[in-house]
């Protein structure tokens, strides 16, 4: 027997209306704001990604890399926001739009241990605005993403909110926390050690116990950033508390990613362990010009779907939501009764009923049994006798009540159903 690789897994029926129904979701709300959906190639030239999220960030670190037959290095997506960028520049739109805003839901891949969690193949749903540097996106992204979780009933769950500057006045700060975790090298734990020098501000994403302490006492961003950044936190902050949308700000916040800047974001979930975050996003003001296109500047987030099913769950939202099974079963006895049936199922069917026809030879009491086990709510039963009789017999599973309803009577059908 073949086996699913490592860190993949088979998302089957029975889970796939939990995601159906989140993406619809998503779907539903950000079109509200004037989110189109935008689907972009699984893989792209390495090179891209190098490029944007950077090659020593994790993401950028354990990328799917292979070559093709003519030896060009491609990867599979770790995230998609470079390929939204990508695009974007490719096909000019910048030249169209004042402010694009698209949404994407998809598979992403990093090859990293698989745990609770953290899969390999992970599916992620985001957004990007790409083309005004005016706070109130970011403020529109922030009530964006807190009414959608507020909608799915997400309990428990707050807004991390921080700004990295940009990259004149993130580098600043940079220095200024890189000198004061050298003053305290031994104490750190080995990975940060080694990212005190190439990857400072991962630094204070560090969950470890030995780092916990010196990271709660690192200087903050804050007195760091220049003027505009300032000014530009300052409107975001206003404007989130003019709007009611509860958040923190936390000075320590960091993303993994290398193209952040300014503001960033991060919802929690308290009902999650230690991967806490099922919402990460911010300002990547240079990465449209970093990608060949003109300087745009650009905001996006993203949601990582498997997160926040389990952050759903285990919130007291039932998986089974999303998930409608079949409203009527027919039950057929023999050949004849089955052409009947097809006939009554296409009808129920362009009505709108989610309708199962039966398929097997099995007798009346044992398609009744199985009604019941697939909770149906209504049978409909064509025998030989009810044929002759030029008739239908509905049957109320909850009741037991049934009623003979004639032969193309349907508006009676549907009265019954109510649909
Ligand atoms: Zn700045
Ligand atoms: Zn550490």
């Amino acid at each position: 027997m073949i086996h699913s690789p490592r860190g993949v897994e088979d998302i089957l029926p029975r889970r796939s209306s939990f995601y159906q129904w989140v993406e619809r979701e998503a779907s539903f709300l950000f079109s509200r704001y004037g989110y189109e959906e935008i689907r972009t190639p699984t893989f792209e030239e390495t090179n891209l990604f190098l490029r944007s999220i950077g090659g020593e960030t994790d993401a950028g670190k354990n990328m799917y890399t292979f070559q093709d037959k003519k030896g060009r290095s491609l990867s599979l997506r770790p995230e998609a926001t470079a390929s939204i960028i990508r695009a974007y520049v490719q096909h000019k739109l910048y030249r169209e739009e004042d402010l694009w805003r698209v949404y994407y839901l998809g598979s992403m891949f990093r090859y990293e241990r698989p745990q609770r969690g953290r899969l390999r193949e992970f599916h992620q749903i985001g957004v990007e605005a790409i083309g005004q540097a005016s706070p109130w996106v970011d403020v529109e992204l922030v009530e964006m993403v807190v009414r959608f979780f507020k909608g799915l009933s997400l309990p428990r769950f707050y807004i991390r909110l921080n700004s990295i500057g940009c990259r004149s006045c993130r580098a600043g700060y940079e220095e200024k926390l890189k000198e004061y975790l050298k003053l305290h090298l031994g104490s750190l734990c080995p990975v940060c050690r080694e990212r005190c020098e190439v990857n400072t501000l991962r630094v204070l994403d560090c969950k470890s116990d030995e780092c916990q302490p010196i990271i709660k006492k690192a200087p903050g961003i804050e007195e760091y950033l220049c003027e505009a950044c300032s000014a530009h936190f300052e409107k975001v902050r206003r404007g989130l508390e003019d709007l009611g949308v509860e958040f923190t700000v936390d000075s320590h916040l960091v993303r993994g990613l290398d193209y952040y800047t300014r503001t960033i974001f991060e919802t929690i979930s308290c009902d999650l362990g230690a991967q806490d975050a099922v919402c990460g996003g911010g300002r990547y003001d240079d990465l449209v010009e970093d990608l060949g296109g003109p300087a745009t500047p650009a905001m996006g987030f993203s949601i990582g779907v498997e997160r926040l099913l389990e952050a759903l769950e285990k919130g007291g939202v039932e998986s089974s939501r999303g998930k409608e099974g079949a409203v009527a079963y027919i039950l057929t006895l023999d050949g004849r009764s089955q052409i009947k049936g097809y006939e009554l199922a296409g009808f129920m069917r362009s009505e709108g009923v989610k309708v199962e026809l039966n398929m097997s030879q099995r007798g009346l009491s044992s398609q009744l049994k199985l009604v019941n086990r697939k909770k149906i709510r209504w049978t409909l039963i064509l025998g030989e006798k009810e044929i002759e009789e030029g008739i239908v017999i509905l049957r109320d599973m909850d009741s037991g009540k049934q009623e003979a309803i004639e032969w193309g009577r349907w508006d009676r059908l549907k009265e019954k159903l109510k649909v």
